[in-house]
């Protein structure tokens, strides 16, 4: 059997006047997070654990913040293209588990959305994209609501 393990971090400011992209949908919320792409702190999580599992280094080395041609970019297609970079190695998704820290808004509506669009680019079920979130009590730069915090932990299976 020929399985391995990938995980991923990622951490963003949050500022106002920003849209705030997570999951690849757009939240409705007072801030947003800030970053050189759309700045979506789980899908950059799961770009990491990825490219981790298949030992293609990180996502600044594929997509790197000094890339004028990635400013704004839509992290969606960040995830698309790491997904092929897999591919390529003859790997695939098995399964996706993943954790946002975030003091506010409450993320528990907009979840099963993050979940079908993950799932749509990475041509997996919603039952294999695992989404959960976590406040820190009010403690430390998350619980000031000074940013936002992904992790993420995925299987990839050599095809
Ligand atoms: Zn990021």
């Amino acid at each position: 059997m020929n399985i391995r393990i990938g995980f991923g971090v990622d951490y963003h400011q949050l500022v106002a006047g920003r849209n705030f992209w997570l999951g690849g949908v757009n939240i409705p919320h007072i801030k947003g997070a800030l970053g050189h792409s759309d700045a979506d702190v789980l899908l950059h999580a799961i770009c990491d654990a990825m490219l981790g599992a298949a030992c293609l280094g990180d996502i600044g080395v594929h997509f790197p913040d000094t890339d004028e041609s990635l400013k704004g970019i839509d992290s969606k297609i960040l995830l698309d293209r790491s997904n092929k970079l897999i591919q390529e190695q003859g790997f695939c998704i098995v399964n996706i588990d993943s954790t946002l820290c975030l003091q506010a808004p409450k993320l528990k509506d907009h979840i099963p959305a993050m979940q079908a669009v993950i799932a749509r680019i990475l041509s997996l079920e919603v039952t294999d994209v695992s989404i959960k979130a976590t406040t820190t009590e009010k403690m430390g730069f998350v619980g000031r609501e000074e940013g936002v915090v992904a992790y993420a932990t995925l299987l990839l299976q050599k095809k």
